[in-house]
């Protein structure tokens, strides 16, 4: 495997002029490449570029946009394996995750080159016509976090495509490499300047925030982040589609089938070793099934295969970076320190790698930090309930909204229960089940805005009143 190091700006490969950083291989702490990051300079000429483009790419019809989409879909399944083993080997999740991982950027690519942009007529009479049209805003920034690299990327730059802007992106400094790639795959399928990446950390994030050339920032990523984008963006009046952190709240009501709900719920909590914005992060059980449901997760929690994600039998992956890590570790230290009862895992593993096995926690109550604030790892807090009410309660009383869930045989109780969550998207028996065509999006200090479906397309629009008197 050869890795490309370089951004791309207006077609061009170019090597950024500002500090060199390592990308470290979580997994054996090794250094996977040393990249170096854009001047200010270097992502003006971004800008510029996708400026440039944007005054003809505007105008592209909607069949040439579509069949760009679908050949960069290609692309991404031609160079499949390739992309999957950058994804492990700079982010740590094990191989078949990596490989989901691409598989969902092509759906998502596929899906947005599908999608029609709507033409809403208002009025249509013999002496008038209004209509709403959606044209594109110009130049999109994307900035991306480090947990899922690749399928983030295809969920800004997709569908911005798709409604006609240009796009300057960057990566986590974390994961930048797939991204580069994927860029590349991109820069062969589209017209020079359309889609630009520049690499680097907070600097070069701050400074597409408040660029003036640039139009819109979709970001995922930490909420104190988001702040700081929202402040910046003020400048120009940016649009903005900001998803943030969440710490999502899953309900089991008493009755439920335990042993046919615990693999979702360990898949769900756990997924990409509990790295995911819309994991379930604290699950509350009423009291007559706590010990069976603490049980069942332990069970599958032991049963994991901890390791190396390039490793064959691996399941379970490193946290991807160490600053994530010392979180996990000092939240669980807290839990302990306040009575909490670690079930399984609760510690680093000895050695080399960023390895916390995934953890049940006991005893926890709302008021302690594991419950309280996103651990973004693999950990899980059970909490205790003794009738629905409280439980949703303790659901809701939480500054962030992104996802939750209740659990249970009684489908209609349970979408009832659902719909007093205080978040973006409420599951029964499920969670962080994201799909291309279901709007995703947070509320609260979640963020705001949505992506995917069509109101995630017209996300990226700026509708226009067209009043023609006939
Ligand atoms: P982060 O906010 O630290 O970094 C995200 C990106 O922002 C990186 O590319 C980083 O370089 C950039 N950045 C840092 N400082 C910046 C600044 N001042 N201005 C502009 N950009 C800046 O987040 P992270 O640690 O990479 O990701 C983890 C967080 O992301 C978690 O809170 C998680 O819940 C959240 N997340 C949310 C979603 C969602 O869809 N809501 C999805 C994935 C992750």
């Amino acid at each position: 495997m050869t890795t490309n190091l370089d951004m791309l700006i207006k077609g061009e490969k170019v090597t950024g002029q500002a500090a060199a950083f390592d990308v470290l291989n979580p997994a054996t702490e090794e250094v996977v490449a040393s990249c170096h990051a854009a001047s200010e300079a270097q992502l003006n000429d971004a800008v510029s570029a996708a400026q440039e483009a944007f005054k003809s790419w505007q105008y592209s019809t909607d069949d040439d946009r579509k069949a760009m989409l679908h050949q960069i879909a290609d692309k991404i399944e031609a160079n499949a394996a390739e992309l999957a083993e950058i994804v492990v080997k700079e982010q740590g999740k094990p191989m078949f995750l990596a490989q989901a991982e691409v598989g969902g950027a092509v759906a998502w690519t596929r899906y947005a080159a599908e999608l029609d942009i709507p033409v809403e007529v208002i009025e249509d009479t013999d002496t008038k016509r209004i209509e709403v049209q959606h044209k594109p805003l110009g130049v999109v920034g994307s900035i991306t976090p480090w947990n899922w690299p690749l399928m983030i990327a295809i969920w800004h730059i997709a569908p911005a495509l798709r409604a006609g802007n240009t796009v300057v992106c960057k990566p986590s400094e974390l994961t930048p490499l797939n991204t580069l790639k994927l860029i590349e795959l991109m820069n062969e399928v589209l017209p020079a300047g359309v889609v630009n990446v520049v690499l680097g950390g907070g600097e070069i994030g701050g400074a597409m925030s408040e660029h003036q050339g640039i139009n819109k920032i979709i970001f995922t990523g930490s909420t104190p982040t988001g702040q700081k984008i929202m402040r910046s963006a003020a400048s120009n009046l940016k649009r903005l589609t900001l998803e943030l952190g969440g710490n999502d709240a899953g309900i089991i009501l008493p009755d439920s089938n335990i042993a046919a709900i615990a693999e979702g719920i360990f898949q769900t909590a756990f997924l990409n070793m509990g790295q995911t914005c819309a994991a379930l992060k604290r699950l509350y059980v009423h009291d007559s099934q706590y010990d069976e449901v603490c049980q069942a997760l332990t069970t599958i929690c032991e049963a994991q295969s901890v390791g190396n994600g390039l490793h064959e039998g691996t399941t379970f992956g490193p946290v991807q970076n160490v600053m994530q890590l010392n979180k996990v570790v000092e939240l669980v230290e807290d839990a302990k320190q306040n009575g909490a009862k670690v079930l399984c895992g609760g510690a680093k593993t000895e050695g080399v790698g960023y390895f916390f096995p995934p953890t049940i926690i006991a005893d926890v109550t709302n008021g302690m930090r594991i419950v309280d604030e996103e651990q973004f790892g693999p950990v899980l807090p059970v909490i205790r309930y003794s009738d629905v009410d409280q439980a949703v309660e303790m659901a809701n009383s939480s500054s962030v909204g992104l996802g939750g869930s209740v659990w249970s045989t009684d489908v209609a109780k349970a979408q009832q229960i659902a719909q007093k969550l205080e978040c973006g998207t409420a599951w029964v028996n499920g969670h962080a089940e994201v799909l291309p065509h279901a709007p995703f999006g947070g509320c609260k200090m979640s963020g705001f805005g949505v992506e995917f479906g069509q109101a995630g397309l017209l996300e990226y629009t700026q509708p226009q009143t067209i009043n023609i008197n006939k």
